[in-house]
């Protein structure tokens, strides 16, 4: 059987340990009843079944009992949030009390910058990827200014090479070696989510180290996605949205990290509220800011137990799975994905996303050789979901939860006729 054929695809989803996963989500339709190629993992998680259950046992909760619930088990609202620990902890790679599940993506990496971002008038820069993700790019941008910094001289954007689309790994460690004593913080992406390149954390945040600056990551397109072992590599902090491969729904409840060689310290500044508190003595409601042990400490706010649940009912899935099986799983998919696609003639794309294995997760990036707007369009018409992002790039991500190598066969059908 050849690559191409479709019994070969139809082979491999008989042979895969977890295709019995994808019943348990929602999978869109279109308007005629049918599931739809969804493909836009890396964007919006589809809904696990389960999520409705889970909400409706808060709102039951809720019903019954009003602020009883804070207390009443199972899970009551006061400790919700601490259900996340271990399984949050197991799919970035840190310890349960290196992470906490608390606001969102951007809100969290302006309080952890309060913290790790402590320029002084010698070492104020930061280092981030170019073409980061806007919101990350406002957020140093905006942390510098708050410091009195000028962003043009204080952010710098690293991009790759003249007429390379991705990073250099050397490059990215030549450039930290060069800001040398006037880096205070290098804050990259895990993986960049125009490119879909997957960085070496381990080595970045060590070439950070090196030249006394601090390194945060920010893993929205990386949590759920790739292998992770944020304890180990080292890095300061890190912080991610669950929404996207982490399937928790629409603005859900974002995660952090802090390492361990952070916690406890009193010499941190911190924006701090009551939930960062010690919990057994947190409702003495006393004047003095007691911090708990763990990243915890960070928290402001009571948490938003119905986001949350829906966050659970995901997580169980991921755990239930096993980590590892995911990203096996995800390396044939999106391998096969990528043998199809560049199969494909002609010079109508290239695909930028690195071709080895172990420098890219689910998504791969399509950028078109002529009018992407065109072909995105033709591909919805055909009922695929993916997305486009400018200037010229189509992103697809098969996830291993949910996606099929019969869909991934049939989305270079698709394409195939549609740059034809
Ligand atoms: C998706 C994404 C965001 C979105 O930020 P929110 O605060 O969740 O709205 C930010 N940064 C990166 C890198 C992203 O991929």
């Amino acid at each position: 059987m050849k690559l191409t054929d479709l019994d070969y695809a139809r082979q491999l989803d008989r042979e895969d340990p977890l295709r019995d996963f994808r019943q348990r989500f929602h999978i869109p339709t279109n308007a005629a009843g049918e599931p739809v190629l969804y493909l836009c993992g890396n964007s919006l998680g589809l809904q696990p079944r389960g999520v409705t259950d889970a909400l409706q046992a808060e709102l039951e909760k809720w019903a019954r009992l009003g602020v009883d619930g804070h207390f009443a088990e199972p899970n009551p609202w006061y400790s919700y949030h601490e259900i996340f620990n271990e399984p949050m902890a197991s799919v970035v790679g840190a310890r349960p009390e290196e992470v906490v599940v608390m606001n969102s993506l951007t809100t969290n990496l302006h309080l952890l910058m309060v913290s790790f971002y402590r320029p002084t008038p010698q070492r104020y820069k930061i280092l981030i990827e170019g073409g980061a993700f806007p919101s990350d790019l406002y957020a140093v941008q905006s942390q510098a200014r708050v410091h009195g910094f000028e962003p043009d001289d204080a952010i710098v954007e690293l991009f790759p090479r003249q007429g390379e689309k991705t990073l250099r790994q050397e490059d990215i460690e030549a450039a930290i070696a060069r800001e040398g004593d006037a880096l205070a913080l290098v804050l990259f992406g895990g993986v960049n989510y125009y490119t879909g390149q997957l960085f070496d954390m381990g080595a970045i945040t060590e070439a950070g180290h090196r030249v006394g600056a601090l390194v945060g990551f920010d893993l929205a397109h990386a949590a759920g996605n790739v292998p992770l072992k944020l304890h180990q590599w080292g890095p300061d902090f890190a912080a991610w949205c669950s929404y996207k491969y982490l399937n928790s729904g629409p603005g859900g409840v974002a995660g952090v990290f802090v390492h361990e060689r952070h916690l406890g310290r009193a010499d941190i500044p911190r924006f701090e509220g009551w939930w960062g508190t010690d919990p057994s003595t947190r409702f003495e409601m006393g004047p003095r800011f007691q911090p708990q042990a763990g990243a915890g400490a960070w928290q402001l706010s009571n948490a938003p137990v119905l986001p949350m649940a829906a966050l659970k009912a995901s997580l169980e899935l991921f755990c239930e799975a096993g980590m590892q099986a995911l990203h096996q799983k995800s390396a044939r998919l999106t391998g096969y994905l990528h043998e199809l696609v560049t199969s494909i003639g002609a010079g109508a794309f290239e695909v930028i996303t690195p071709a080895e294995p172990e420098a890219r997760g689910c998504q791969l990036s399509i950028l078109a050789s002529g009018d992407g707007e065109l072909l995105h369009q033709r591909l919805m018409e055909a009922d695929v979901i993916c997305d486009y992002r400018r200037p010229n790039v189509i992103r697809v991500a098969p996830t291993p939860l949910y996606n099929t190598f019969e869909e991934v066969w049939r989305f270079w059908k698709i394409l195939e006729e549609s740059v034809s």
